[in-house]
């Protein structure tokens, strides 16, 4: 019954009892051709007119059939890595874990892998595991049908070639698609301990292809869900980043806390979600970064931690000053304390951190409204970024939405009117103000930073 339904929809070759794939022609599957990006079918033609076996494989495919633009589109074949790298002029091999390939072409850089064999060979090599089975290195290269069942989910290891528009598909990836399931090949306990990022794929491409994860699945996820902490810190924040930004962020992290995946990855945020503040200030970051992502709009890493962390540092902050310790240096102890322990558990980028704590540093020196700063804070590269995360605290309740509104309305208004809007200070907090310039500030901090005075800081009561 099952095998007939098959080839009524999908092919005449079944994936049948030997282990042959479905091959699927065009009026079955219906991706066009001209949906593959010209760059990636020309690899895949040259390595052909090579005499190699090559496909456009993983998420593209998996995403055309399933209506979605794919992001990138990825080439495998039966070439190693060095005659890859010969049948193009502009190609290096990059990587350790897995040797791939980068061929330039145009302006789009195609990545093109080697079919993987199988972890584990009677003869021959063997792909080095930790002690709770993880992978560590692997590059057996091995036949298409044994690559195909290293990938990870049955509808991401579908093979389309764009020369014949046939899609191969070993573990009915089709029919899954068709019941939008999300299925691991293999003993799934077994393929999350070879790979904990396994899980957290799992979650995401579920939350961006609004597919259900089988049962069988998803089961043993919750059991596992601590081998999280083994995965690589880069590799980890590489993943953790792919899911913040997939468009889908807050379903992903809603299904993440169900499966109690989300413990080892952002320390903090369990707590921030389960204040009322935090979590709407959390949300709305999320809200806003998936709607972006879906515009087509770019969006910042930096901007998105940021928020992410902002209500650990705020608590931080504020026990720093109730301890005595002085605004603005509480706020930088408080801003390192944070990133350090987060550290631990996800390495963010030095890069990204560096815009983080623009961002934060910020935040303070738009209550400054008198004199020249909000002139020097206009200046300020990060201006922009800091804005917006001042706008989304304000939403969110945790400043006085007249700050917000000022700064954006000092921002679109002429010099004239930018001048009547500068608030007065105080004639004796100016004293204050002047005395306080004269007290030396250490090179590094005064290069980095431009202190506010005490007297300027407590200017606007809503300073947090
Ligand atoms: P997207 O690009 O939308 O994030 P993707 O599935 O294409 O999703 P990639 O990281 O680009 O993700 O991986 C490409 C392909 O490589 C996957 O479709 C899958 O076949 C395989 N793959 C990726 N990561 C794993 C993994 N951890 N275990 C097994 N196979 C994997
Ligand atoms: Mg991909």
């Amino acid at each position: 019954m099952i095998r007939k339904f098959f080839s009524r929809v999908f092919g005449r070759k079944l994936p049948g009892r030997a282990g042959e794939p479905a091959v699927i022609p065009h009026a079955r599957h219906g991706i066009r051709r001209e949906a593959i990006s010209s760059g990636s079918r020309r690899v895949v033609e040259t390595l052909q007119d090579g005499g190699y076996e090559a496909f456009i494989v993983g998420g593209a495919v998996r995403d055309l059939l399933a209506g979605i633009r794919p992001k990138d589109f990825d080439v495998a074949t039966d070439a190693t890595p060095e005659q890859v790298r010969q049948c193009f002029r502009r190609a290096r091999i990059i990587g350790r874990r897995f040797q791939i390939v980068h061929v330039m072409m145009g302006a789009e850089t195609i990545e093109v892998t080697t079919f993987r064999g199988h972890h584990v060979q009677r003869d021959g090599p063997r792909a080095q595991t930790d002690d709770q089975g993880r992978v560590l290195r692997d590059n057996v290269f091995g036949s298409r049908k044994e690559d195909a069942a290293r990938r990870d989910f049955t509808v991401n290891a579908l093979y389309y070639d764009p020369v014949t528009e046939t899609v191969i598909d070993y573990h009915q990836g089709l029919a899954d698609l068709g019941r939008k399931t999300l299925r691991m090949i293999g003993d799934p306990a077994t393929r999350y301990r070879e790979d904990p990022v396994r899980m957290l794929r799992a979650v995401r491409l579920a939350a961006k292809l609004d597919f259900s994860i089988d049962a069988d699945t998803l089961q043993p996820i919750g059991e596992l869900a601590d081998l999280v902490e083994n995965i690589p810190l880069s590799r980890l924040f590489d993943e953790m980043l792919k899911l913040l930004t997939s468009g889908h962020s807050l379903e992903c992290l809603r299904q993440l806390r169900a499966e109690g995946l989300h413990r080892g990855l952002l320390p903090f945020l369990d707590v921030t979600v389960e204040e009322p503040q935090g979590r709407r200030f959390v949300t709305l970051a999320l809200e806003s970064t998936d709607r972006r992502v879906r515009e087509g709009r770019p969006i910042s890493p930096g901007f998105l931690f940021a928020t992410l962390l902002w209500n650990e540092v705020l608590n931080q902050w504020d026990a720093l000053k109730a301890g005595g310790e002085r605004p603005i240096p509480a706020l930088y102890q408080a801003m390192d304390e944070v990133l350090d322990a987060q550290a631990e558990k996800l390495a963010i980028t030095r890069r990204i951190v560096g815009d983080i704590k623009d961002i934060w540093a910020l935040q303070p020196r738009f209550e400054l409204r008198s004199g020249k700063r909000p002139y020097g804070l206009l200046e300020q590269p990060r201006f922009k970024a800091g804005l917006d995360f001042l706008l989304m605290r304000a939403e969110s309740g945790e400043v006085d939405a007249a700050l917000g509104q000022w700064w954006q309305d000092f921002l679109d208004a002429d010099g004239e009117t930018r001048a009547a809007m500068l608030l007065q200070r105080a004639p004796d907090a100016e004293k204050k103000r002047r005395r306080h310039k004269r007290k030396s500030i250490p090179a590094t901090e005064a290069a980095s930073v431009e202190f506010p005075s005490s007297a300027e800081s407590s200017e606007s009561a809503a300073c947090p």
